[in-house]
């Protein structure tokens, strides 16, 4: 793992103007569709230039070893996950208010002045997550910029990032929590219309866990078990033994889920057992 730059507020802010020129040929996402988002073209996330926040405020749900933390969630999506417990922001780049990717935004301001507050009260931390951050590195990183240098931030992802957003990304962000949803790419496609899934969270993951302190995010889904859980199990034990897993198991069957049979209810005690069973007898580092 790299040590953080000193001043990361500059890193921070040269690529956020950085990643402002790249609209006009957006990479981003593992999509890589190239929309002039500068120009007004969208791809699969459907955002513009402008980003949106749809809710700031403390936490205390999230892993224990990061509660309480400040959260800031960007609104947009570059998957489509039909079980998505915030599915109406995050499939929608225009909910929430309005902060532009400008540094002297006083949106920005106002969310790092919030942000300090809430760790002069004991946050233990600042996330930024989304929806999915990645499709606004500009706002995301000229937010970054503007947050105490001393605070632990967080970057929470789907881990469907490219090569491009990594490198805006390194060294800026002290711990990344990151999603590992699907142990399939069927499974993927089917429930969050994404291709070559598990090729690209891999991928994220190894070079996560080089840079920054690391923790997957695995929510199990009924009657996924064995597709999805397992394999991905297996390759964490096999591939980062010592990465924090963070097994949960509060799957509710919202948003779209009643497209797709299995999803139609929460997960069985039979599944959450054999689920957590699975971990310990793989010796994942599994964390509350
Ligand atoms: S974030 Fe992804 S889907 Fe959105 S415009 Fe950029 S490359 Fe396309």
């Amino acid at each position: 793992m790299s040590a953080r730059p000193v001043l990361r507020s500059r890193l921070a802010r040269e690529r956020s103007e950085r990643a402002l020129s790249l609209l006009q040929n957006c990479q981003f996402c593992a999509h890589r569709c190239g929309a002039n988002r500068l120009q007004g073209e969208t791809g699969p996330c459907h955002a513009g230039v402008e980003a949106r926040v749809f809710h700031y405020q403390t936490e205390v749900g999230d892993e224990a070893e990061l509660a309480p933390l400040f959260a800031i969630a960007f609104s947009g999506c570059d998957l489509r996950c039909d079980f998505c417990n915030t599915g109406a922001e995050s499939w929608n780049p225009r909910a929430g208010d309005s902060v532009i990717s400008g540094l002297d935004c006083p949106g920005l301001r106002f969310l790092a002045q919030r942000a300090e507050h809430a760790l002069n009260q004991g946050a233990r931390g600042i996330m930024i997550l989304g929806g999915e951050p990645t499709v606004h590195l500009p706002a995301a990183l000229a937010l970054a910029a503007q947050l105490p240098e001393h605070a632990r931030l967080i970057w929470k992802t789907n881990a469907h990032g490219s090569g491009v957003a990594r490198e805006l990304l390194e060294g800026v962000f002290d711990v990344w929590v990151a999603d590992f949803k699907f142990g399939q790419n069927g499974c993927a496609k089917r429930l969050a219309r994404v291709p070559r899934y598990v090729e690209t969270v891999q991928e994220n993951l190894l070079w996560a866990a080089r840079q920054a302190e690391l923790i997957v995010r695995h929510l199990l889904m009924p009657g996924h078990v064995h597709c999805c859980w397992k394999p991905v199990a297996e390759w964490l034990a096999g591939n980062l033994p010592e990465t924090k897993v963070s097994l949960r198991s509060g799957f509710w069957p919202g948003w779209h889920s009643r497209r797709h049979e299995e999803l139609r209810a929460t997960t069985s005690p039979a599944d959450e057992r054999e689920a957590f069973q699975l971990a310990r007898s793989l010796g994942l580092n599994l964390i509350p």
